[in-house]
């Protein structure tokens, strides 16, 4: 239609066909299905065994520009290119995505389902709920919040002996162990394996964990915007004797169970990743983990569902994984591992099959934010830990966002876009490309095809959209399609899934950038000159310590997930385009155990965004008439 509606108009407009019959379409089994009503299913795990002898499919990661306010529809062209590569070329095609956080849906982002005639269906259960996996994400990172406390009051308010009988209950007459103390004795180098058997001296380094409070690191989360939740004094009534402490709230997404969550390779490398998180550090400075708190295989229990991928369609009925949406500031801001490898597996192809070349199928899978961010933890960290190999990667830029980085001028709420946005343009435009292809040569210092994708508005022209491409192919990339997805659904981007196809044919030459044994300084400063065009890196004082402490701890070879503003390649937002001549401050690094990276901290981060004075939530409600969720978008 024209012009196009809102998004949830066109969402309510389809009606999708039963996830059963999907299922069926793309080779899952029944016994391999869990419904969850009639439009959403997990699937099991174990369709990876069954089709482990298949070929994947080629594995694409779709990344974007440097962000601006304006937009530059990463999710769309996911999903618009998912319809494409599915219902116009007749490939099998999986759109593989982030579950987007109640919180932004609520407050100033609106949903992640993509938008126009490319979305996923039907988008209020896709943006809210789901199924249930960001509230087991919850559940298990609050019940390790609350396992922490209580122990560190029970420490505090008992002797050795009491804590240790309390520890260590009598059953029949006998001292016995949970499995989880078998571990704690090992780390703690006490051969014993009898309780009965410890010295004083044994129950004492068993009994405390001697947590330093002000070493905490794990925060209580919650799924919405609520910035008065950011620091709270915990601990105030009576009945916890005065034991009170500061504390704070995060963003469910920022919880590290969830970053674990979007890492884990099966059901017992998620049980050991939450095993390994670490939350505090000892007064004698050891590190202080969910398994030496006992709760490691709960956590585990509240996320065993969680752990399976999240099925749903696109508008066209082609099949899109919803999976894991780790923040992207402080976490790597992909979706799951274990998506992934399912919709490969389905996309695969028969060994020795003549006519694989034309049968294989696409697996498109999301980075969050600019190519420098998402991108860049995705071929580091995520496709290390898969150990699988991307062919491409797809560079999403717009017009208009390129116009910003260009010199255009800031947009302001609520006013209507200066005429640069909305009319030609080409000096602006020209000058704006820059980032675009620092974003391209970047990516190909990876080794992958880049494939640029200029996800059109109306108001474009055709000199600019040609302007673009032609400023992509000489930045060095493999394809630049212009895509009209937004508007026509698949049929939009017809030249796009045919650019797709041409240029993943042959073998991908993928490489990471860093190997994992350099010191961790080493690591920070490749990508921040390699990748953010930065002339070094400067740490402060306090981030040489801790540096010195994870490689002491035995941290040192983990990758490194950089926690930076997504509005500029450098760690100052308002530096746009391509900036040069900085130095990145380093002023703190932070470890994610469990998940498996440290974080510089380079500038404020928020970990539990705020609303504003106009949220999004005033336009959500049910219409009275019909029951149904209108003013999403
Ligand atoms: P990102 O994934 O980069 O954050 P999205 O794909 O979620 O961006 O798109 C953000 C918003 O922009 C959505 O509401 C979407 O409907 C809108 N949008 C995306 N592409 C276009 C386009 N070509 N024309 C008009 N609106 C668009």
């Amino acid at each position: 239609l024209t012009p196009v509606p809102s998004d949830i108009e066109i969402s309510i407009a389809q009606t999708p066909k039963p996830i059963t019959t999907l299922a069926k379409e793309i080779g899952i089994l029944e016994h391999e299905l869990e419904s969850y009503g009639r439009n959403k299913a997990k699937v099991e795990l174990s369709v990876l065994e069954r089709l482990k002898h298949r070929t994947d499919g080629k594995y694409i990661v779709v990344a974007g520009i440097t962000p601006t306010p304006l937009g530059e529809g990463k999710s769309t062209t996911t999903i618009g290119l998912a319809q494409a590569l599915g219902a116009e070329l007749g490939r099998p095609a999986f759109a593989c995505v982030r579950q987007p956080s109640q919180g932004p849906t609520f407050g100033i982002k609106g949903g992640a389902a993509g938008g126009g005639y490319s979305q996923v269906i039907p988008m209020d259960e896709f943006n809210l709920h789901l199924t249930g996996d960001i509230h087991a994400v919850t559940a298990a990172n609050n019940l390790l919040a609350a396992a922490l406390d209580a122990r560190m009051f029970h420490e505090a308010t008992q002797t050795d002996k009491q804590l240790y009988s309390r520890l260590v209950p009598t059953v029949k007459g006998k001292r016995a162990f949970a499995p989880l103390m078998f571990k704690r004795l090992e780390k703690l180098g006490i051969t014993t394996t009898n309780p009965s058997e410890l010295t004083e001296e044994e129950i004492t380094r068993f009994a405390r964990l001697d947590i330093d409070p002000a070493t905490i690191t794990w925060s209580r989360v919650l799924d919405t915007n609520d910035r008065f939740l950011r620091k709270v004094t915990l601990g105030r009534n009576p009945t916890e004797k005065g034991h009170e402490r500061e504390g704070g709230f995060d963003i469910a997404v920022a919880s590290e169970c969830m970053a674990v969550l979007a890492l884990a390779t099966s059901l017992n490398d998620m049980r050991e990743r939450l095993g390994k998180m670490v939350v505090a550090t000892s007064k004698q400075g050891h590190p202080v983990t969910a398994d030496d708190i006992g709760v490691s295989g709960a956590l585990a229990v509240l996320m065993k569902d969680a752990i399976k991928p999240n099925l749903m369609q696109t508008l066209q009925g082609t099949p899109v994984f919803v999976h894991a949406g780790p923040f992207a500031n402080i976490a790597h801001g992909n979706s799951s591992i274990l998506a992934d490898k399912v919709a490969l597996k389905l996309a695969g192809t028969e060994p020795n099959d003549p006519e694989a070349k034309d049968r294989v199928g696409y697996v498109l899978t999301e980075g969050g934010f600019g190519a420098d961010m998402g991108m860049e933890k995705f071929c580091n960290i995520k496709c290390r830990v898969s150990g699988l190999n991307p062919d491409a990667t797809i560079i999403v830029a717009t017009t208009r966002a390129l116009k910003m980085h260009g010199g255009g001028p800031d947009v302001s709420p609520g006013k209507p876009l200066h005429d640069t946005y909305t009319k030609e343009d080409l000096v602006t435009l020209k000058e704006g490309s820059k980032n675009l292809v620092r974003h391209i040569e970047n990516s190909k210092k990876f080794g992958v095809k880049v494939i640029v994708a200029v996800n059109q508005f109306s108001t474009d022209t055709e000199a600019e959209l040609d302007l673009v491409r032609q400023a992509a192919l000489e930045g060095g990339a493999d394809a630049a399609v212009v895509s009209n997805h937004w508007a026509e659904g698949g049929a939009g981007a017809r030249a796009l899934a045919e650019a797709v196809v041409a240029t993943c044919e042959g073998e991908s030459n993928f490489k990471t950038l860093y190997p994992l044994d350099l010191p961790i300084e080493e690591k920070i400063s490749i990508i921040c000159k390699e990748i953010y065009g930065a002339d070094g890196i400067e740490l402060s004082e306090a981030a040489a310590e801790q540096l010195a402490t994870y490689t002491r701890q035995g941290y040192g070879n983990l990758p490194i997930c950089m926690a930076k503003t997504q509005y500029s390649f450098s760690h100052d937002p308002k530096l746009k385009n391509v900036p040069s001549g900085f130095t990145v401050p380093i002023r703190s690094v932070r470890l994610s155990a469990g998940a498996g990276f440290l974080y510089p901290i380079l500038g404020d981060m928020q970990t539990m965004p705020g609303l504003g004075t106009r949220p999004g939530f005033w336009e959500v409600g049910l219409d009275p008439e019909s029951g149904r969720v209108v003013g999403l978008f």
